[in-house]
């Protein structure tokens, strides 16, 4: 157990969050660049903040240029908004997460997160959630990463830094992109239906494990226990 390494995605895997941070990212584009960005136009299910503020802009019409000078700025500008009005958000933990994660660590599991989230961000709302206690490091939106799977393979050297290197990486994640990330990251996905996509969309990317959610602690370990 203590050589597997457990990487959650946070929006749709651990919580199930209201639009307030896509909101923000919307609000801190539309401020920085005087734009009108549509997010109605997006699917940003799985995508870092950053990779959703370059989308949202070229969208608009703004140049890469503009974009790349500014975007860190942007990013910053997004979290003070998120932090201003983080009390207001809407976080339910969803089902069987809070007995995985509490078995997780009595088994002194190693856990971490892969989120599109920056870090400051994915930390409250795993705060405010009463989940900000598990996770030692991760991967987030903050980096200056282009593709996802970047993000697991940054959490997973940060947990190296510190131990040794796992046997097994877990990702677990409710989106088609954190299937490809850890396909790409030559880790084992394990997809959950309890984000937007459906169970059919995500069995279409062949995981390695599919649930319908992590309500069952029992049917986690027994499902991955073959990988
Ligand atoms: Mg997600």
């Amino acid at each position: 157990m203590s050589s597997s390494l457990y990487l959650f995605d946070i929006d749709g895997t651990l919580l199930s969050a209201d639009d307030l941070h896509g909101r923000c990212l919307v609000k801190a584009a539309a401020q920085m660049f005087n734009v009108r960005p549509n997010p109605d136009k997006l699917n940003y299910a799985g995508m870092t903040d950053r990779q959703i503020l370059t989308a949202l802009l070229e969208e608009c019409g703004v140049v890469k240029g503009r974009i790349a000078a500014r975007i860190q700025e942007c990013i910053e500008v997004s979290h003070s908004l998120f932090s201003r009005s983080a009390h207001q958000a809407e976080l339910v933990v969803l089902p069987g997460v809070q007995a995985l994660l509490t078995d997780l660590k009595a088994k002194s599991a190693s856990i971490g997160l892969v989120t599109g989230n920056i870090e400051i961000i994915a930390r409250k709302k795993l705060e405010i959630a009463g989940l900000g206690d598990f996770f030692e490091h991760g991967g987030f939106g903050c980096e200056s990463h282009s593709h996802r799977y970047e993000l697991v393979l940054s959490a997973v050297r940060k947990f190296q830094e510190t131990r040794a290197a796992p046997e097994k990486i877990f990702v677990i994640g409710d989106t088609v992109r954190d299937i490809e990330a850890a396909r790409e990251a030559k880790a084992i996905s394990v997809a959950v239906a309890t984000g937007r996509a459906g169970i059919e969309e995500l069995a279409a990317h062949n995981p390695d494990v599919l649930l319908r959610d992590l309500s069952n602690t029992e049917e986690f370990y027994l499902s991955i226990d073959n990988h």
